[in-house]
């Protein structure tokens, strides 16, 4: 099985992105090049601002690249989790952006002419438990009450064991890297600057202005938007406080044909379904999310993913991969200013697993806000919104989580070829690759000193507590840190 996302193969790299230091005085700097920094970049380069952006790594190979790619708005119990935070309003608020991502996609994808694979396909939430038949009811009544078009039906069109399904019309499937790399393109053509490799390390005011580190130099600019799944830093903003990381699993392999609709559990356990269609079509199915500060192998949760695809499909997995992704306590992704007093640093994180709609309403939003004009979902959406009781239930719970975490992590006994040791006096993770060579590395995460996981399918040292990776050599390969272990700013 190849331990790899489909949709990284084949894709031609952008040209002209080394970093180029005429280029460090901007109005605006994107940094993260994943679906909400370049549909924020796209948005900017249809005005007459000097923009940049800047990515660690390639844009677009980031979580945009490890998704399952559905654009729909039948996202499991989200509605039902929104009413109960806060109220049906807010719900229907929260729908309404989801459908205006999903019709900005599309009408995207038409006018520019886009090939990336965008298909127009049914979409359903499923019961697998007859207790999760009330949350389909649910989930019926908000959808009539904002008039709504659905359908109620027994099962899935796939042999699942499914009670009851809720189907709507025209949501879609697209290849999301296929998308952000012709939306780049495009931006490019307008003069707007991508510049990858460049790692942003800090941000520092100066007066108006904002100064961002980079290992490439300092780039003064006017507005900051931070596109970077999470944000690098954590104060202001105090993220780590406002959500939790969940990783799931995906699998995926060649199929003959292909069934035109996608679909998912309303509830736990999540059981995500789609189709693609390219020079061959596939299958993907993704399972087992779960909260990192469990700190379980990564091999049960591959397996058990792999498992459920044999069982319910009658295929073997030729396609493997796994991502982290935001939860935000109170079921709403944070986007705009990151605080009162820095109204011109902005944020998009919190996506939900649903980051291609919300990726893609944040990179419009931060699009709108840093050309000094306002967007009907800022408030919906704004990173410092008060906290409310529910949420801060579940951020005392999280921070329970995260001190279990860290004992958890540091008693733990790696797998595979790893192993924990004494060295200089100094715990240290070690990894023995196939030809004997000892591979060191701390294993203290350098954001915020959480102890490191062996992540044995992946070989990659993993934080369960903010979702950092690195390889095995410390290298830093996903934020939030943004230095590489033992890496000293
Ligand atoms: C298994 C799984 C399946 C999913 N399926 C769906 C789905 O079907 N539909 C849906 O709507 N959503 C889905 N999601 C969610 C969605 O994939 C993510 O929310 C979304 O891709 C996040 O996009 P992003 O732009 O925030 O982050 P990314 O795509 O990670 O982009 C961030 C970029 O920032 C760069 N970067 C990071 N740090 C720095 C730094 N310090 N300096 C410079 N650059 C930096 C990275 O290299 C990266 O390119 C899924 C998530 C998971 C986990």
């Amino acid at each position: 099985m190849k331990k790899k996302t489909l949709w990284q193969e084949g894709i031609e790299p952008l040209h002209d992105t080394k970093f180029d230091y005429k280029e460090k005085d901007v109005d605006i700097l994107i940094i993260g090049g994943g679906i909400a920094g370049i549909t924020a970049l796209y948005q900017l380069s249809k005005t007459k601002k000097n923009v940049l952006l800047i990515d660690k790594d390639k844009i677009g190979f980031g979580v945009t690249s490890n998704t399952t790619g559905k654009l729909t708005y039948l996202q499991d119990q989200i509605y039902e989790q929104i009413i109960d935070t806060y109220d049906t309003n807010t719900a229907l608020s929260y729908l309404q952006s989801q459908r205006d991502a999903i019709a900005f996609v599309k009408q995207t994808v038409q006018r520019e002419k886009i090939d990336c694979n965008f298909e127009e396909v049914d979409s359903y939430v499923f019961a697998t438990k007859e207790e999760q038949e009330k949350k389909i009811d649910v989930l019926q009544s908000f959808l009539e009450l904002n008039k709504i078009k659905y359908e109620i039906k027994d099962s899935i069109p796939i042999e699942i064991p499914s009670l009851k399904a809720l189907k709507v019309p025209r949501t879609a499937v697209f290849h999301p890297v296929k998308y952000l790399y012709e939306l780049a393109r495009i931006s490019l053509s307008k003069g707007v600057k991508i510049m990858e490799n460049v790692r942003a390390t800090d941000i520092d005011q100066d007066g108006a202005y904002y100064i961002t580190h980079t290992n490439a130099g300092k780039i003064r600019s006017k507005k900051v938007l931070i596109c970077t799944h999470y944000p690098f830093f954590i104060r202001p903003g105090w993220v780590p406080f406002k959500s939790h990381i969940e990783s799931s699993y995906v699998v995926a392999t060649h199929i003959e044909d292909t069934k035109g609709f996608s679909a998912i559990t309303i509830s736990n356990p999540i059981y995500s379904i789609r189709y693609h269609q390219d020079k061959q079509n596939y299958l993907l199915f993704a399972s087992e999310s779960d909260k990192t500060t469990k700190c379980k192998p990564k091999k049960e949760y591959y397996q058990k993913t792999s498992d459920r695809f044999e069982s319910f499909f009658h295929l073997t997995p030729t396609y493997a991969w796994m991502t982290h992704d935001i939860m935000p306590n109170d079921h709403l992704p944070l986007i705009g200013p990151i605080s009162k007093k820095h109204p011109n640093v902005m944020i998009a994180t919190g996506f939900q697993k649903w980051g291609m709609t919300n990726g893609t309403i944040a990179g419009i939003i931060l699009s709108e806000l840093a050309t000094d004009k306002h967007h009907p979902y800022e408030g919906l959406f704004l990173p410092y919104r008060p906290y409310n009781l529910k949420r801060c239930i579940q951020t005392v719970k999280d921070g329970i989580d995260n001190v279990n975490a860290m004992m958890k992590s540091t008693f733990q006994i790696p797998k595979g070829q790893a192993k924990i040791e004494v060295r200089n006096g100094k715990r240290v993770g070690i990894y023995i690759d196939p030809k004997g060579r000892e591979h060191i590395v701390s294993i203290i995460c350098p954001h915020m000193k959480c102890h490191l996981l062996f992540n044995e399918v992946d070989c990659t040292w993993d934080c369960p507590c903010h979702g950092s990776r690195f390889d095995i050599d410390g290298n830093l390969l996903e934020g939030p840190s943004v230095l590489n272990i033992d890496q000293k700013k």
